[in-house]
């Protein structure tokens, strides 16, 4: 059976392995296949004890509404039938996971716990508190980053080009094929499968936000994946700065809930005839992508302006006071009540649709800083919208998206004007000069 690399891996606590079941507890990578976590848990289970697969669902999570929620579950019911196929468990705890899981390894005196990285400040809590409570090991497997974040670099990288030559120099070590997931050797305790007609109707969470039409679950991602390497990377260099072409991946969602690894996309886009549209897509799904991890990893307060850097904080300071042209409340934005039909646009298209391009979240995010009482508001106000509203909210991405754009993280300093200081600033005649504004607001509008 093939080894996982042991640089993906970090032991939380100081427990010894004992005999019993192993269990993979299923967190931020919600998939069967490509997952170097529940790949090294059948790994340690062998042909000796059962591997047994538990995701615990808390009843409310950082805010997330049904669109979230569905997406979610409808993913995991996959991963439950993909599961039962090859032999193996899966249980659904409800509840905290630091409550459900300690006592449900100690029910079946499980051998050990394997886990998902995940550098978010509640994950990283929970995991401490089962490493905690249990007496055998809890053991975190990287199956988010390529080049496992842990061991690229041990401190806080300044931006993309302090971390690239990092993540370059190691990615031909780590940028390797899958093993298969074999099927189980030994047979489960033969848990009842999940009724989720039953755990659907059990959550409380906002219906206010629907679900949206992006189709949830491992095969779709594969197949979303396959469909955008196949017609789209072509035109994505020329046209990925271009909303109305919708010539990106679309595929965050998919990365974020775990349904598609981001190594299988780098395979199939480094597969492909070298070019330009290769280079920038690679550039985004690894340099990008992990450099977010990095930032949250290594900056608790990831969501808070006090985690941007110092000459950011001070040129946000001594602009705090100057008049705002425009000025609106959480409701107005979230209500698209502002005097800009792009911005209002952009909005709506997040609010409808659960995506909205990575070009205009920029915009987006900028003009809240500049219409809103102070920095330390706008940034707050950034996060809960897209939160709420993007299909791949709560992730690292999502909160260095909003550093950078509101507090200039991973980014320099830039011409000074009103409000931003020195923060970079964008407008409205800048998008003109990119893409068809009109069009977008017609579309959006
Ligand atoms: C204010 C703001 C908020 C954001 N919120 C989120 C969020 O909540 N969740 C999220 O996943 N991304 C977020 N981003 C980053 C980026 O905008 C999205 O990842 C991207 O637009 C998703 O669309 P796509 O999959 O079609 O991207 P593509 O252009 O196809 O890129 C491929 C992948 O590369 C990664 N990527 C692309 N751009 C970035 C970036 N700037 N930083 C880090 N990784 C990137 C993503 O994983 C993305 O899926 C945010 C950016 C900003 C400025």
């Amino acid at each position: 059976m093939a080894k996982v690399d042991v640089r993906r891996i970090k032991k939380l606590n100081s427990a010894e392995i004992s005999g019993g079941p192993i269990v993979y507890w299923m967190s931020r990578e919600q998939r069967v296949f490509d997952n170097w976590g529940l790949l090294h848990a059948r790994e340690l289970a062998g042909d000796k004890v059962p591997l047994i697969v538990v995701f615990c669902l808390v009843p409310s999570f950082l805010g997330a509404t049904l669109r979230h929620y569905d997406f979610m579950l409808n993913g995991m019911q996959q991963v439950e039938k993909d599961l039962r196929k090859l032999g193996y468990d899966f249980v659904l705890l409800s509840g905290q996971p630091d409550e459900t899981l300690p006592a449900f390894v100690s029910n079946i005196r499980a051998g050990a716990v394997v886990t998902d990285f995940d550098p978010l400040r509640i994950k990283q809590q929970w995991q401490e508190n089962v490493g905690q409570k249990i007496d055998i090991p809890l053991l975190e497997v990287d199956g988010h980053n390529i080049v496992p974040a842990r061991f690229v670099t041990d401190k806080r990288e300044y931006g993309a080009r302090t971390i690239r030559p990092k993540i370059q120099r190691l990615l031909p070590e780590f940028l390797e094929e899958f093993p298969e997931l074999a099927s189980a050797e030994v047979k489960g305790e033969g848990f009842p499968v999940v009724d989720w007609k039953q755990v659907r109707s059990s959550i409380k969470v906002d219906e206010t936000v629907g679900p949206v039409d992006l189709i949830p679950g491992e095969s779709a991602a594969h197949a979303a994946l396959d469909e955008f390497v196949t017609y789209g990377l072509g035109a994505y260099a020329e046209k990925r700065n271009d909303p109305n072409a919708e010539a990106t991946s679309r595929l965050s969602a998919y990365y974020h809930f775990g349904q598609l690894a981001p190594q299988r996309a780098a395979l199939e886009v480094a597969a492909r005839p070298t070019g330009e549209s290769v280079d920038s897509y690679l550039e985004e799904l690894i340099i990008r992508r992990e450099l977010s991890d990095n930032f949250c990893l290594h900056t608790p307060n990831y969501d808070s302006l006090d985690a941007a850097p110092e000459w950011a904080q001070k040129t946000l300071s001594e602009h705090s006071a100057d008049r705002r042209a425009y000025l609106y409340s959480y409701e107005d934005f979230e209500q698209a009540r502002t005097h800009s039909a792009l911005w209002n646009a952009a909005q709506s298209q997040m609010v409808h649709s659960g995506f909205m391009h990575g070009y205009m979240r920029m915009y987006w995010a900028k003009k809240i800083l500049e219409w809103s009482a102070s920095a330390e508001e706008a940034l707050s106000i950034t996060i809960a919208l897209n939160d709420r509203f993007e299909l791949d909210g709560r992730d690292p991405n999502g909160y260095v998206g909003a550093l950078w754009s509101i507090g200039g993280v991973h980014d320099r300093g830039w011409k000074k004007r009103s409000v931003f200081g020195s923060i970079r600033y964008m407008n409205e005649r800048g998008c003109r000069r990119k893409f068809d504004v009109d069009a977008y607001v017609r579309k959006w509008g």
